[in-house]
């Protein structure tokens, strides 16, 4: 792999991945933008103890653009991009529209690939562990922010889930403080410690394992099955055999292994309503321990992918038990979903 760092026209930095080490990346970013203004604020909530990123500047964003007008292809001749080169493998670069910026963090836009038709279930082996390797390699150099506490990669996918570009993308948010889901964890496996004296994720992933209806499908690396009190209506959790707080301590093996598992749990994913359905809209998403939290080694490297989607055409709205007082409602019940997702399986 080949990372090529460079800056964009309005100083914003633009990061290449390549698989070929020879890759040579010098086009320069011709466009005239203006600097990169931001009015992005981080407000506390005194009721529920948690904070809001007030980011009015993102009103202006890039909402549906023609595909011959997507920011997130390569440039070519008399239109540019955010992408100078003519081409890519994997790259990164910081949002021009970002929730989080400056003291109140980072956000990033990761294209997996240059190619605008094609959706992440559709990259090769190859591509896919090239993407791993920038979501690792992100959250190594965003580790060395002080004003990053935390670092999120994830992929929205679907106009249902609020996607406003076409092209295949993910991003990665840097926040300056630790999310109320990794703290709501820290306290469960704090007082499961205490209880038990063992590992919550390492006692989760037991269970799952010796129960196996709810297991989707078990890797020599990887383990994925829905959760016993899954929110949404089809939600795999994908955690390595070898638990490990974040993504820079995954070992080789795991590493070589994750294409295969990943783009089979997201193949499956596009197959659970049947054929003639549109893609499956899915929110895919890491969980990693934040940097300088007590107790971090304690953490599970893992990942929650899930679809808002619950049967063809109709979704799962967050309506008022989920919305107005956070209680999910789940129509589909966990195994019911394990079973669907091992019967739609490729092989
Ligand atoms: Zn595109």
């Amino acid at each position: 792999m080949k990372k090529t760092v460079t800056t964009l026209a309005d100083g914003r930095e633009l990061i290449y991945y390549d698989s070929a080490d020879d890759t040579v990346r010098d086009a320069v970013d011709p466009r005239p933008l203006d600097a990169v203004s931001t009015s992005s604020e981080i407000r506390r909530d005194p009721l529920l103890g948690d904070s809001v990123a007030i980011a009015s500047h993102r009103q202006g964003r890039t909402y549906h653009p023609p595909a011959d007008e997507c920011p997130l292809c390569p440039s070519r001749e008399g239109r540019h991009s955010e992408i100078p080169d003519t081409g890519y493998d994997v790259v990164v670069f910081e949002n021009r529209f970002p929730s989080l910026a400056g003291d109140s963090g980072r956000c990033e836009v990761v294209c997996f690939t240059s190619d605008h038709d094609v959706s992440f279930a559709g990259l090769t082996e190859e591509q896919a562990g090239l993407v791993l390797e920038a979501w690792t390699d992100r959250t190594a150099d965003l580790a060395e922010l002080p004003q990053v506490a935390q670092v999120f990669c994830f992929e929205n996918r679907g106009a249902e889930i609020g996607v406003t570009l076409g092209h295949p993308h993910g991003q990665i948010y840097g926040y300056p403080f630790v999310t109320p889901r990794t703290e709501q964890m820290f306290r469960s496996m704090d007082s499961h410690r205490a209880e038990t004296g063992r590992n919550l994720f390492d006692d989760v992933v037991a269970r799952e394992l010796a129960g196996g209806e709810r297991v989707v499908l078990e890797g020599e690396h990887w383990v994925a099955f829905v959760p016993y009190a899954a929110h949404w209506p089809y939600e795999v959790h994908l955690h390595p055999r070898r638990r490990v707080p974040d993504l820079r301590e995954l070992d080789e093996a795991a590493r070589t292994e994750f294409p295969q598992i990943y783009l089979e749990l997201l193949r499956r994913f596009d197959r659970i309503f049947g054929p003639g359905e549109p893609p499956t809209p899915y929110i895919s998403a890491w969980h990693q321990a934040p940097f300088r939290a007590p107790g971090r080694e304690e953490f599970a490297l893992h990942l929650e992918l899930f679809t808002i989607r619950r049967t063809p055409g109709k979704l799962k709205f967050l309506a008022g038990s989920e919305s107005g007082m956070n209680v999910f409602i789940n129509d589909v019940p966990p195994e019911a979903a394990a079973q669907r997702l091992r019967e739609v399986a490729s092989e």
